[in-house]
């Protein structure tokens, strides 16, 4: 086992890492920004090393700031959390050459998936479902047309380097699609540094299932089941559960089998996700794979009773995974996980950074807070607005809401904005109570509260004008 960890991160999921690591009697390095100095994580961890300036690109994203931060303090692994550094192969390549163990998968199998044209080849090569579309980068519009014309509209186009549902774009006929690839193929420019990009058909309706995987150096491979993301503003998760309540057994089994042969057609090893959309019809097709931990990977330890970062430390130091065989995963009752951005969902989900005055944070049976706010924590504009995630775990979905609503009612973050109010309104929706939902729900059933809150915002404004 490792004796010291650098956790290359900020925010919640810094303090998980530092908490795991804790419990495992591994020390920690916390690296942060100069924003950052006050963050919980800089002074949970054993050491802390300041990295540069508050933006990302000098600070959670300086590549040799970080490994002159994990050679200093003599670390012998390293943990990228999500997001900043997570899926850079050149990153994890420039760790292994220094002797720093990345906990993580290799720099190949973060390659062949990070890019989504060829991870899509890949998995139709080993008869994994995809959704109809282009194998290759799109050369021009006429190239365009054509297969849209094949595949039928509506369609999407995406980055092959895209990432956290930025970059795509639906189109429902010729003109928009003509209009939207040159934009695209800008914007992917600029965001990822690569022009690429590919079409796909739009599933209309569908349900977005994903599959946790974990997988050691020994060649052992299972999955902790699915998570049901079907929830999302703009393709970004809001709301999470597990497992899902549109997947029965017999399709857990189907997915479960292909989510593995995809995983392991990359040699994967260590924690992963495997991403699929489920349309009305019971047909699912691979989306991408996530190859580092995910957000909302908190649901599936609490209904497996599996401690995935752990897990991950674990694999990364050689060791073999906890439970080996499929059929001894347990699946106990079903969780739900609410991401509490600082986001006005009355104002179209501004961003709404500020310090935070009062902060009551919930508790009691089957509560799970990860968060690394607190009352007199400023909530940064730098970095994203997500400043915990709640989770509740019942022994079916409806006790889960239960304690997620009465969770709700007791968490208290002010004065700033957050995603709280629009979570109680998704958990006492019919449709969502009834299962009844698709990635288009935010938009099509929640529109009409959203207009009603901005209305209710902007009347007293409107009346003082008057006056
Ligand atoms: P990202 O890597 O940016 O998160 P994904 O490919 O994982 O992008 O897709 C994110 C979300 O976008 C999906 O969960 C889904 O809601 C939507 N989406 C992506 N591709 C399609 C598609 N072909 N049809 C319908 N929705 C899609």
């Amino acid at each position: 086992m490792f004796s010291k960890i650098l956790v290359a991160n900020r925010g919640e999921i810094a303090l998980r890492i530092i908490r795991a690591c804790k419990e495992m009697g591994v020390r920690t390095v916390a690296v942060y920004s100069a924003a950052d100095q006050n963050s919980p994580h800089v002074h949970l961890a054993d050491e802390a090393v300041c990295i540069g300036a508050a933006p990302s690109s000098q600070s959670y994203l300086n590549i040799p700031a970080i490994i002159s931060a994990a050679e200093i303090t003599d670390v012998d692994a390293l943990h990228p959390g999500y997001g900043f550094l997570a899926e850079n192969a050149h990153f994890a390549e420039i760790c292994e050459s220094c002797q720093i163990k990345f906990i993580g998968p290799s720099p190949a199998a973060i390659r062949s998936m990070g890019d989504k044209m060829a991870a899509r080849e890949t998995m139709r090569k080993i008869g994994v479902p995809i959704v109809p579309g282009t194998q290759e980068a799109i050369r021009d519009k006429d190239e365009a047309l054509r297969i849209a014309k094949k595949i039928k509209y509506p369609v999407i186009i995406k980055a092959a380097a895209g990432g956290g549902g930025r970059g795509m774009r639906v189109c429902h006929n010729e003109v928009r699609l003509v209009s939207a690839l040159m934009t695209a193929q800008h914007e992917a420019d600029t965001a990822f540094g690569n022009s690429a990009v590919y079409i796909e058909k739009y599933i209309e309706k569908p349900k977005h299932i994903e599959f946790q995987i974990l997988a050691d150096s020994h060649g052992n491979m299972v999955h902790l089941y699915e998570r049901d993301c079907t929830i999302q503003r703009r393709h970004q998760k809001l709301l999470e559960e597990a497992p899902s309540p549109s997947v029965d057994w017999k399709l857990r089994k189907k997915m479960g089998d292909m989510a593995i042969k995809a995983a392991r057609a990359v040699n994967y090893v260590n924690a992963g996700t495997i991403e699929f959309l489920l349309d009305d019809t019971g047909k699912f097709y691979f989306l991408e794979m996530n190859t580092r931990i995910q957000v909302e990977h908190g649901i599936t330890e609490l209904v497996t009773g599996v401690d995935i970062v752990k897990e991950q430390i674990r694999i990364a130091s050689g060791e073999k995974l906890g439970i080996r065989k499929q059929d001894k995963i347990p699946l106990r009752g079903h969780a739900i996980e609410c991401r509490i951005n600082a986001e006005d969902p009355a104002n179209d989900f501004a961003p709404s950074p500020g310090r935070i005055e009062r902060y009551n944070m919930p508790g009691g049976p089957g509560v799970r807070v990860d968060s690394h706010a607190y009352a007199g924590y400023t909530v940064l504009p730098y970095y994203d607005s997500m400043i915990g995630k709640l989770m509740a775990h019942g022994r079916n979905r409806n006790e889960a809401i239960s304690i997620l609503q009465r969770a709700l009612d007791e968490f208290i973050i002010e004065p700033i904005k957050t995603t709280i109010p629009i979570h109680k309104e998704i958990l006492r929706n019919p449709l969502f109570r009834r299962s009844q939902m698709y990635t288009d729900f935010i938009q099509a059933v929640m529109g009409e509260w959203m207009d009603k809150m901005a209305a209710e915002r902007v009347m007293p404004q409107l009346v003082a004008k008057e006056r």
